[in-house]
């Protein structure tokens, strides 16, 4: 029998990247909140690669940042290299990446949530739901605390039954060998949560001493890195590099060799992988003319010779991985530290989760990161910030927050799992937003702020400071329409100089914006700019100029999706009695069980047709809620 171990208003199960960005969000705004997790020198840990953003997946981090949340503060501290990727492309594309000193991550991301009021960290393993009147109300740990609250939070990561494989061993274990979370497993599909079983895996590391870095390619970092969060402004970390090499013919000869031990191929793994995230072995099989393939050496951390072997990703054997990593230019003679594996997990069916991540089966019952089937710790943040959002709010009495996918990732996140669901795991690609120009890495809190502040993650001097910035875009623009350009000596020899059309006659400094060559500095060098305009806000008047007519043909787009999205779906609708709908549109809605017409036309198996029978439908619904008054 259990004992009382506490009273909370959230309970969050598992430190990891969902777990700390829960835990955070549901403290700071003022519900008591107890954040248990495995082990303490684990949170925030980086079982994979040592490194935070790149496409959408950066544009989340800010995300997360503009509305209050940790990632992106966190890995500002503790980056050993920052890349601005895409800088060649429109800004819809543009996305930071940084190498994390993944130890000097964990440390910080401790000690913040350790001194986060409101928030209790602690060691333990929950094994089971404290269920009463069909809602959760608390959890049951290994060592029979019993903890109780109004919200639960579950984010266990590659935890749920983990099982790791290293080609003919398989064994019972999280990530790094940390303890699996069994019983919890069994608690939640006791519940009535349909799991799925997903895999992913990691690369050897390998000690840099033994690197022959002269066969290899430097990567530095940017030279004026840019940050993830608004509040950084200045950072003196020393960046490291990372290092390019290629696999060879000899790389693919030993895994072509050994491909009958690989378990990838002799059907040991059962789990589903990532398809954007595919192992060395994988490549090797489905890109068979490709000759080589990139390898990225990449430091674990400043304090330690560990590197990370980026696009070594395997589960074979352990001695069959040595092979592997000695026929590539550079690692010849390389030490092994630590040998690369797959992991299988259970995760939960996302169409079972209202897009507050609440579950449906079970009212208090909420669940964040990759047990909703993503792959990706910024993926998982991004849920993580939700689902404590939500649990606090749910608690507190106050309305649910749904980020909406013209207003983030997060949304798009979000919409496709809870709408879609996923048969692999789940990785944010820019081409999964259909609004990516509004979307973009330099706007993020343009777009979440606001929110940000409402729920009272956002401080009033942040608040403050991204008001005034709002207002200065604003005034720069509107002061730049005033500024008169005329075809004087001076404005035709700087046009001239930057290769684009003469004027014949005056016209105004916003206009020549508009060209493509030209660009804000050019602007300076016609009009002084106000003092106090940073070089942000000069980008964003930049982009917000240039891009002026893309980003309104969005902004229509996402009115009239706004239309869609306002036509609420009763909760009671019964679509067995909806006529002429398809029997899969029936089956499909009735599962999902929409919010909205605008999700609802986002299920798969529902056509355009099912949409206007339903429209239909529901307007003879409402008359008639209408007339019975
Ligand atoms: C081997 C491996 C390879 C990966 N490869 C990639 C990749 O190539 N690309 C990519 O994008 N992502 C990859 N990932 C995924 C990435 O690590 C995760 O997406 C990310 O860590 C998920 O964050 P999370 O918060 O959901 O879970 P996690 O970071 O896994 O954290 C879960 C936390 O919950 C705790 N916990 C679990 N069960 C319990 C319990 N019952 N009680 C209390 N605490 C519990 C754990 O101790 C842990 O702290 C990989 C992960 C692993 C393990």
């Amino acid at each position: 029998m259990g004992y009382q171990a506490g009273n909370f208003d959230v309970i969050v199960v598992g430190a990891g990247h969902a777990g700390c960005e829960a835990a955070l969000a549901s403290a700071r705004m003022g519900a008591e909140t107890l954040l248990l997790t495995i082990n303490l020198d684990m949170v925030a840990f980086m079982p994979c690669n040592p490194s935070i953003g790149g496409p959408a997946k950066g544009h989340v981090v800010r995300e997360i940042d503009a509305l209050g949340g940790e990632m992106g503060r966190n890995i500002d501290k503790t980056f050993i290299q920052m890349r601005m990727l895409n800088t060649g492309k429109g800004p819809a594309v543009h996305a930071l990446r940084a190498q994390a000193d993944k130890f000097l991550y964990q440390h910080f991301m401790k000690k913040t949530i350790e001194e986060t009021e409101h928030l209790t960290l602690r060691q333990g393993m929950a094994e089971d739901l404290i269920i009463e009147d069909g809602a959760c109300v608390g959890i049951v740990t290994k060592t029979g605390a019993e903890y109780r609250a109004k919200a639960v939070v579950v984010t266990t990561g590659t935890y749920l039954r983990g099982k790791v494989i290293m080609g003919e061993l398989m064994y019972e274990s999280g990530p790094n060998n940390q303890q699996p979370s069994i019983k919890l497993s069994e608690s939640l599909r006791n519940l009535g949560l349909q799991l799925v079983r997903f895999k992913t895996g990691t690369p050897p590391r390998v000690h840099g001493d033994t690197i022959d870095f002269s066969k290899t390619e430097i990567q530095p970092g940017d030279e004026k890195p840019k940050f993830f969060s608004y509040e950084t402004e200045y950072s003196d970390n020393e960046q490291l590099p990372c290092w390019l090499t290629y696999t060879s013919e000899e790389t693919h000869r030993i895994i072509s060799d050994n491909l009958h031990r690989a378990p990838m191929f002799s059907g040991a793994i059962e789990g589903t992988g990532p398809k954007y995230c595919p192992s060395i072995e994988d490549k090797i099989v489905r890109f068979a003319d490709k000759p080589k393939h990139q390898i990225f050496l990449e430091p674990e951390g400043k304090n330690t010779s560990e590197y990370y072997v980026q696009g070594l990703s395997t589960s074979m054997p352990e001695d069959v991985q040595l092979q592997i990593l000695r026929s590539i230019p550079g690692l010849e003679n390389v030490e092994m530290m630590r040998t690369g594996y797959a992991i299988e997990y259970d995760a939960v069916v996302p169409t079972q989760l209202w897009p507050t991540l609440e579950t449906k089966v079970v009212p208090g019952l909420f669940t964040a990161g990759q047990i909703n089937g993503t792959s990706g710790y910024e993926e998982a943040a991004g849920q993580g910030i939700m689902a404590g959002i939500n649990a606090g709010r749910k608690v507190l009495g106050q309305t649910p927050v749904i980020i909406d996918r013209s207003q983030g990732y997060i949304g798009v996140m979000i919409d496709d799992l809870v709408t879609k669901g996923t048969t692999e795991p789940y990785r944010l690609l820019t081409s999964r937003a259909e609004y990516r120009l509004l979307l973009r890495h330099d706007n993020a809190d343009l777009r979440l702020t606001p929110t940000g502040y409402e729920i009272g993650l956002i401080s009033e001097e942040r608040y403050a400071k991204f008001t005034t910035k709002k207002a200065m875009v604003e005034q720069e623009i509107d002061r730049l329409k005033a500024v008169k350009v005329r075809p004087d000596e001076d404005v035709l020899q700087l046009l001239e100089e930057i290769g684009t059309a003469p004027i014949q006659q005056s016209t105004d400094a916003l206009s020549l914006l508009r060209r493509p060559e030209f660009m804000y500095e050019h602007v300076e060098r016609l009009s002084q700019s106000p003092e106090a305009l940073t070089e942000d806000m000069k980008e964003q008047v930049e982009i917000q100029i240039k891009y002026a007519g893309y980003i309104e043909k969005q902004q229509i787009q996402v009115e009239r999706l706004a239309k869609m999205e306002k036509k609420r779906i009763p909760d009671d609708i019964d679509y067995s009695v909806v006529t002429n709908l398809s029997k899969e549109a029936k089956a499909n809605l009735s599962t999902i069980r929409p919010l909205s017409i605008g999700q609802a036309s986002r299920i798969g198996g529902v056509t355009p047709a099912d949409i206007s029978i339903l429209l239909v439908y529901l307007e003879h619904y409402n008359k008639v809620i209408a007339a019975r008054g």
